[in-house]
């Protein structure tokens, strides 16, 4: 869900207070797009992404909070000319205000991650060649930024390699694929996860063939949609899930929603974890069969597997009497 606050707000640069929607909380829901634009709640909620203070026109992500540069940034004659800009939509002209604002501390991934913000209200706008600027803009920060400290350290094993992956769609989508290919070729060295190795063949497909629009993740990999969304499709494990969601461990949850994406080499689970991978060995049904026996075991009185008299299939719910999987119907608790 997304939630919404009005705030009072008081400017960091010029002391003035004003009300600010603030955003509470978001919910996001698939995979983002390939440049790294959410899908489409959080997405819808762009606008709440950054605060204008009325008094001075300094914008942040929190007005309460300035950079040491700031209050001579927004008196900048360049400042002042792009809040302003009469041609642009007025949060087009925030998001390039705040690059402004990160391009004077030196702050280059910040600023990228701005202009970046910006193509998207472009995107939006159809303003074409407004995005493509950004982007390219964007892209010769990143291709000049000075590496990270620790590349990419936190994050998700899978996504490994993501940072570059977005570097190269901003490339693409800016019209500079040699570029684009030579990054490719320099995050493959690098290394990266199987997901992101994916994705930078769908990328390397699409510069190919001089596609410069917008793809999601999901297209890169081939996935019909959400992992939220997707069946499980062995009914004893979704019949474990559905009932028993809570008794399950993460690794285990995430085991039960794992797709599949093609490879060159063929289909593969879309994880590196080795520990969600030990678990799927034998497949989904593998699964089902390891976790119902973890599960009657672990928890006797609570556990009950509902299957059908007739076909042995489980049913939907442990008080379900009718098969999913065959006509029959019973009235009896089954044993
Ligand atoms: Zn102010
Ligand atoms: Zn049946």
């Amino acid at each position: 869900m997304t939630q919404f606050a009005l705030k009072q707000v008081t400017c960091a640069v010029c002391g003035g207070v004003s009300e600010q929607r603030t955003l509470q909380c978001v919910s996001t829901f698939g995979r983002p797009d390939l440049d790294g634009r959410p899908s489409v709640m959080a997405r819808s909620t762009m606008g709440l992404w950054t605060q204008l203070c009325p008094a001075c026109g300094y914008c942040a992500t929190t007005l309460t909070q300035a950079l040491p540069r700031a209050r001579e940034v927004v008196h900048s004659v360049t400042y002042r000319a792009r809040l302003h800009h009469p041609e642009a939509p007025a949060l087009f002209n925030r998001f390039l205000c705040l690059a402004l604002l990160h391009d004077a501390e030196g702050l280059v991934r910040d600023s990228a991650e701005f202009r970046t913000h910006a193509a998207w209200v472009a995107d939006d706008a159809g303003l074409e060649e407004s995005a493509r600027r950004c982007r390219s803009e964007a892209a010769d920060l990143l291709l000049n930024a000075p590496p990270l400290k620790h590349w990419e350290h936190r994050e998700d094993l899978d996504w490994q390699g993501w940072r570059g992956v977005q570097l190269v769609d901003l490339l693409r989508r800016a019209g500079r694929g040699e570029e684009a290919l030579r990054e490719v070729e320099r995050i493959r060295r690098e290394g990266a996860s199987s997901l992101m190795k994916q994705l930078l063949t769908y990328e390397s497909a699409a510069i190919a063939r001089g596609d410069t629009g917008r793809h999601t993740v999901d297209e890169g990999l081939g996935l019909p949609s959400p992992p939220e969304l997707q069946p499980i499709k062995d009914p004893l494990l979704e019949y474990l899930v559905g009932n028993y969601h809570r008794l399950l461990t993460d690794t285990e949850q995430r085991a039960s929603s794992m797709e599949t994406f093609n490879t060159e080499e063929g289909p593969r689970w879309a994880t590196d974890h080795p520990e969600i991978l030990a678990l799927l060995t034998e497949g989904k049904a593998g699964l089902g069969r390891a976790l119902e026996r973890r599960l009657l075991a672990e928890h006797p009185d609570e556990v009950v597997i509902n299957r059908c008299p007739k076909c042995g299939v489980p049913a939907r719910t442990a008080k379900a009497r009718q098969c999913r999987a065959c006509p029959h119907t019973w009235r009896e608790t089954p044993r």
